[in-house]
């Protein structure tokens, strides 16, 4: 009896750890009204958001948080909903490499892999295709901007975690518009916060490329060529009081991409709302989802008056196996409750919006997202293995 309650106690004092109060807005002022479908026109421009480690717990209780249980977050609005089995070829729970290189290339890789196949050889991405058509292309993300996920898009690199070498990639890769943290990784090691191994200056690399490089929201906003290094912070992009904010960058994306006739292909990471998930953190959970779902609000703006955009949002993998609950005293009061620090191989919800948005819906595998994509851009041949 006394072994028994002690357990209690401690699987108590357990589970206090691992919940969350969150609270519920209750009058909601958000625009409720879903998007409508729109006619099947050929697509222009692409936009693909990834909320990194975006299960649908964080994005209910982002909703009742932000717009309560009556409303709707703009990603919510979008009109086509699908769910997405998000497995990589060396787990059944998959990291954010393998899980944008399903995204970016249309095929499985092992973990930690980045647009890299585990035989060494090298998968053709959506940008690197978008590029070779004409059209203008970018990557957007809070986190830094040689994080896996944007880097599945224009880098190629066994392992994750060389950040250097992805930076150098990305000097020569063609792509029109970075815009997120990272400066240690482009800053030469004599500089004050870096994390290189050598002297290269990769901003300088950028410049003489013909790139503007940016450093604050101020300079961001007063850019005026179309090819920019945009670098807001050493690593991540403070969460609190993020400046500039998802939506900026991505408002400022968007006005450099579209000047192009020929179209534009754009990535935009949440990448923060994996991170406040590995931290079992709802209020940083909630903070990220605000943020990305002002930049979704952004992208659907552009979307709406364009007509030719296609926007398709989705995660890589949910993070913390986060779930809803309630407060003992209150049916009403949201309690959510974490089973892990890492990822979890619950599917992850997809929404569509734009010219055959309606092609998303149903379930599929991770890849079939990217190949969907380059399909309906016809990009010809598409997954692609490169020497
Ligand atoms: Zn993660």
């Amino acid at each position: 009896m006394k072994l028994k309650s002690i357990l209690v106690i401690l699987l108590f004092s357990f589970a206090c750890t691992k919940s969350q109060e969150v609270e519920v807005v209750k009058t909601s002022t958000s625009n409720t009204e879903r998007l409508p479908m729109v006619n099947e026109t050929k697509i222009k421009n692409v936009i693909l958001l990834i909320g990194d480690g975006t299960g649908l717990a964080q994005i209910s209780s982002g909703q009742l948080n932000i717009v309560g249980p009556d409303g709707y977050l703009n990603l919510q609005r979008m009109p086509v909903t699908g769910i997405v089995k998000t497995q990589s070829s060396s787990s059944l729970i998959t990291d954010s490499a393998a899980g944008a290189t399903a995204y970016s290339c249309g095929m499985k890789t092992d973990n930690g892999m980045i647009a890299y196949l585990p035989d060494g050889s090298h998968c053709k991405t959506l940008l690197e295709l978008a590029k070779e058509k004409g059209m203008s292309t970018g990557l957007v993300a809070t986190s830094t901007i040689t994080h896996a996920t944007p880097a599945s898009f224009a880098a190629h690199v066994r392992s994750r975690g060389s950040q250097n070498e992805i930076a150098e990639q990305y000097v020569n890769s063609g792509n029109d518009v970075f815009l997120g943290g990272g400066r240690e990784f482009f800053i030469p090691q004599n500089q004050e916060g870096s994390s290189r191994k050598d002297d290269r200056n990769i901003i300088e690399e950028f410049e003489s490329n013909g790139y503007e490089y940016v450093s604050t929201a101020e300079e961001m906003q007063n850019s005026e060529t179309d090819k920019v290094l945009g670098l807001f912070a050493n690593s991540g992009i403070e969460s609190e009081n993020r400046t500039p904010t998802l939506q900026e960058m991505t408002n400022t994306a968007i006005s450099k991409l579209e000047s192009n006739e020929k179209g534009f292909f754009l990535m935009v990471e949440g990448s923060q709302i994996d991170w406040g998930g590995h931290g079992n953190d709802a209020e940083y959970v909630i903070r990220e989802m605000k943020d990305f779902d002002d930049a979704v609000k952004a992208a659907l703006e552009f979307a709406e008056k364009d007509g030719e955009t296609l926007v398709v949002l989705t995660a890589d993998h949910e993070t913390g196996g986060m779930t809803m609950m309630t407060a003992s005293d209150d049916p009403h009061k949201l309690k959510v409750e974490w089973v892990t620090d890492y990822h979890t191989g619950v599917p992850v919800a997809l929404m569509a919006y734009g010219p055959n948005a309606i092609q998303f819906t149903g379930w599929h595998d991770n890849t079939d997202i990217g190949i969907k994509i380059a399909e309906l851009m016809n990009f010809g041949e598409f997954p692609l293995i490169l020497e």
